[in-house]
């Protein structure tokens, strides 16, 4: 079994994600629901930039992180491992 240790300090992002005040509904929909309103919120958000890398880093599998979905995650992981940079946002 693999165990990882998150520190605080990896965290720490946390404590400024607007999905915090939010609730977590519109970034875990239901298979086939709109994540347009997570988006939204993720393009607002001051920890969008920390929140994808720690998405990318723990292979977050579900919802929205950092403004990408799953499948977007995805592409950028495999573009990632092709190579390609990331695109600046
Ligand atoms: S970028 Fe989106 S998912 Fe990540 S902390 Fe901010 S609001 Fe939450």
């Amino acid at each position: 079994m693999h165990i990882e240790a998150i520190t605080a300090s990896d965290i720490a992002w946390q404590e400024q994600a607007l999905c915090a005040q939010t609730g977590v509904d519109f970034f875990f929909p239901e298979p086939g629901s709109s994540v347009r309103e997570a988006k939204r919120i993720c393009a607002l958000c001051e920890s969008r930039t920390a929140c994808l890398e720690f998405a990318l880093a723990h292979d977050e599998r579900f919802g929205v992180w950092g403004g990408l979905s799953e499948k977007e995650r995805m592409r950028l992981r495999r573009s990632e491992e092709n190579g390609w940079d990331r695109p600046v946002r």
